[in-house]
């Protein structure tokens, strides 16, 4: 590739082609999918993204966009090589609109950043990864994140009022604004996220906010059978009662995190956990958190501990967050799904696992936000042949659709998932999604075999 072009729009130090540089943009977070750009380009701009693209699109050289690179499905791996395009340079918050409870902002924002400004004004951002201290509000926007708080609040889709991008072709685009209602035509907004940078590269974001609830308990539950605490979860809604936050967490994550941070936790007896917070007005928390500790001692939970102190809370929810890396650390190769099933369902999928753990002599290890069904599963194994792990993951999957569910409910399909989208569309189904990326890149440069080949 001629770099002057690129040297030119950008100038050369932003442009990079040194070995650390591209080593350390040839993956994501799942390190199994390796592919080097040609080039890493940081521009600080839309008018530089859409210089940059307008030039890859007369050239027909690929051209990936990347946020934190904390994906777990390869998004953001240039798996044709070209152009690595980082948004880390657009990384200003640009406003708080406290009257319209708006924030407006660059797309290589870090999420947690954007919450603790927002509260900072006792303002509110609910979409929380437990990736949020590294991952950007563009990559959540881009896979449609949700996180520990959707069972209450929603994904980030529910968040996103207007947006910005940048065409494959170079033209820059705004929909929305600091509107709650838009009726105008088809809803591109929707269809932009989700897209896995497929379709534009977004460049500005007007997201809602709410008032920060004034109070929060969380409730660490422990039990000797799944069964009741997948039991438990659905009592809970049953009463009329929303927690903010719906964890199931089994033994094994709960051991190798108390590995990794040295501390201790767990129950001897325990097989599975639930982590439950209940926010709103101080009154209201106590009432129903008192209600939700009932209901999980009169569905056989062995303990029930109430953290009303913050600095407790905080305790537990660094071993929530450390969970991934906690299995990362213990296993030598893993696969990881974020299967999302109605979560009356939990249990019947916990029990597949354990099928498919004795057939497949592989270990299994799950955890995950309980209250939407969205159960990640982490499949751990040594030598096993890339057949015995399509084998695995098909049967999963298979089960997964069966129950009513999606293949992913947040990470977003990738390269890591893209042969398993046919299990659950058709041919036209997928058919009609290429038609539309063709609308969009009509060269097919930006980000291409991602989601599907075409
Ligand atoms: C420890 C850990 C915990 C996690 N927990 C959660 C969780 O609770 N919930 C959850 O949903 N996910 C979770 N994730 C996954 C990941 O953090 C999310 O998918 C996140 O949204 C990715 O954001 P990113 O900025 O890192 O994006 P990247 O990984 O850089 O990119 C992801 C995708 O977005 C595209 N993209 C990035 N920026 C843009 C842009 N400006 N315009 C267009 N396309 C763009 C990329 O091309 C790629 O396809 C977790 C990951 C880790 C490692």
């Amino acid at each position: 590739m001629d770099l002057k072009e690129i040297i030119d729009i950008l100038g050369k130090e932003n442009v990079f082609i040194d070995e650390d540089t591209i080593k350390k943009y040839s993956h994501d977070e799942n390190s199994k999918l390796n592919f080097p750009p040609e080039v890493v380009v940081k521009p600080k701009n839309k008018y530089e993204i859409s210089s940059i693209l307008k030039f890859a699109n007369m050239k027909k050289i690929p051209v990936t966009p990347r946020g934190g690179g904390t994906g777990l499905c390869g998004g953001a791996v240039p798996i044709h090589g070209g152009i690595l395009l980082s948004l880390e340079r657009l990384n200003k918050i640009l406003e708080i609109d406290k009257e319209n409870l708006v924030a407006v902002v660059e797309p290589g924002v870090i999420t947690q950043d954007l919450k603790k400004e927002v509260e900072k004004q006792k303002l509110f951002y609910p979409p929380d990864p437990a990736s949020a201290d590294s991952c950007s509000i563009g990559g959540n926007l881009a896979t449609c994140a949700g996180g520990v708080r959707a069972v209450k609040y929603g994904t980030t889709k529910d968040y996103v009022l207007g947006i910005e991008f940048v065409t494959p072709t170079g033209e820059i685009l705004n929909y929305g604004g600091k509107i709650l209602k838009n009726s105008a035509g088809y809803q591109i907004i929707n269809l932009i996220i989700g897209s896995e940078g497929t379709l534009g590269i977004i460049t500005k974001i007007f997201l809602k906010l709410l008032l920060l609830p004034e109070y929060k308990i969380l409730l660490f539950v422990p039990y000797s059978d799944i069964n009741d605490a997948c039991k438990t979860v659905y009592k809970i809604f049953e009463s009329g009662i929303v927690p903010s936050v719906v964890e199931l967490i089994d033994q094994r994550a709960i051991e190798l995190t108390e590995k990794l941070l040295k501390r201790n936790i767990s129950y001897s007896n325990a097989k599975v956990y639930l982590l439950i917070e209940i926010d709103g007005k101080q009154e209201n928390v106590e009432k129903y958190s008192q209600i939700v500790g009932s209901i999980c001692m009169n569905e056989r939970a062995i303990d029930v501990i109430v953290c009303e102190d913050y600095s407790q809370q905080e305790r537990l929810w660094e071993v929530r967050k450390n969970i991934s890396e906690a299995i990362k650390n213990y296993a030598k190769n893993q696969e990881i799904i974020d299967a999302c099933i109605p979560r009356s369902e939990i249990y019947k999928l916990v029990n597949v696992f354990n099928e498919v753990s004795k057939e497949y002599d592989v270990e299994i290890i799950y955890f995950g936000h309980a209250g939407d069904g969205n159960i990640h599963t982490h499949i751990i194994f040594d030598n096993t042949s890339n057949e015995k792990i399509e084998l695995i993951l098909t049967k999963l999957f298979n089960k997964v659709i069966e129950l009513g569910g999606t293949i992913t409910g947040e990470h977003g399909i990738g390269i890591a998932k893209k042969k398993y989208l046919s299990l659950m569309m058709n041919d036209k189904q997928i058919q009609i999604m290429k038609e539309i990326k063709k609308v969009f890149d009509p060269n097919n440069i930006l980000n291409p075999g991602k989601i599907f080949d075409l």
